[in-house]
């Protein structure tokens, strides 16, 4: 199965997405994830993304497109794959589909979360998460600063530096203006299921798996 899951920053795309990759064992690939290791591991392609993913703008298409290309030569996308945070702009998505029909692939469906941006908001100004193993919790179901660490692997949990309440509403733009008009490409390829994001975890996996 070969999948793509938009939605606005604070969705719950990430959450979503591991669900849905882990259930079909297929290839989870996150761009935010990838240039979060990139920057915590000083590389050159993390030197180049840091500046635009902690003012919350996008990195240019050309890094993004070089790390796609990149990952698509390891095999561990034979079984299929989930992306998670790309395509994200036009171009993104044009260069993708090329880069498909290359490799003779098609896409099987695209899951557009909705939620409100209200909600959104608070979402994520709510979110931690483990520096070590990406794994995201609620602030609120803290009650002291010592509790914060992981219960999968015990490390310290951290916000996301692009958290903030002004970075937000930047991504929110940045997303309404570049990433929006993705659903209506994807409409015209016949590919887009919208998803109401409101709810449970699993009711909102429900959802997604009804239409897989
Ligand atoms: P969210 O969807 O919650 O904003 P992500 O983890 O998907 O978070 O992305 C975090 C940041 O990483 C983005 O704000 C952007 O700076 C950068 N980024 C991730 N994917 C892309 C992409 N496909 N193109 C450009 N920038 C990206």
């Amino acid at each position: 199965m070969r999948l793509i899951i938009l939605g606005a920053p604070g969705v719950g795309k990430g959450t979503q997405a591991k669900k849905i990759a882990s259930k079909f064992n297929i290839a989870h690939v996150s761009t935010g994830d990838i240039l979060r290791t990139e920057i915590s591991s000083g590389s050159m392609l993390g030197k180049k993304a840091e500046e635009f993913v902690h003012s919350g703008k996008l990195v240019p298409d050309e890094i993004i497109l070089a790390m796609i290309k990149e990952e698509f030569r390891t095999d561990k996308f034979k079984n299929g794959f989930l992306m998670d945070g790309f395509p994200r702009t036009l171009e993104q998505a044009e260069k993708f589909s090329e880069l498909l029909e290359e490799l003779d692939l098609n896409l099987d469906k695209v899951i557009n979360i909705v939620v409100d941006e209200k909600e959104i908001i608070k979402r994520i100004s709510n979110r931690i998460i483990c520096g070590e193993c990406k794994k995201v919790f609620k602030l609120s179901d803290f009650k002291e600063d010592y509790d914060l660490a992981c219960d999968i692997c015990g490390s310290k949990l951290t916000r996301r530096k692009d958290d903030t309440e002004e970075v937000i509403k930047n991504r929110l733009e940045v997303y309404k203006a570049q990433t929006e008009p993705l659903v209506d490409f994807y409409k015209k390829k016949n590919l887009v299921e919208n998803i109401d994001g409101l709810g449970t975890e699993n009711e909102i996996f429900e959802r997604i798996s009804a239409h897989l």
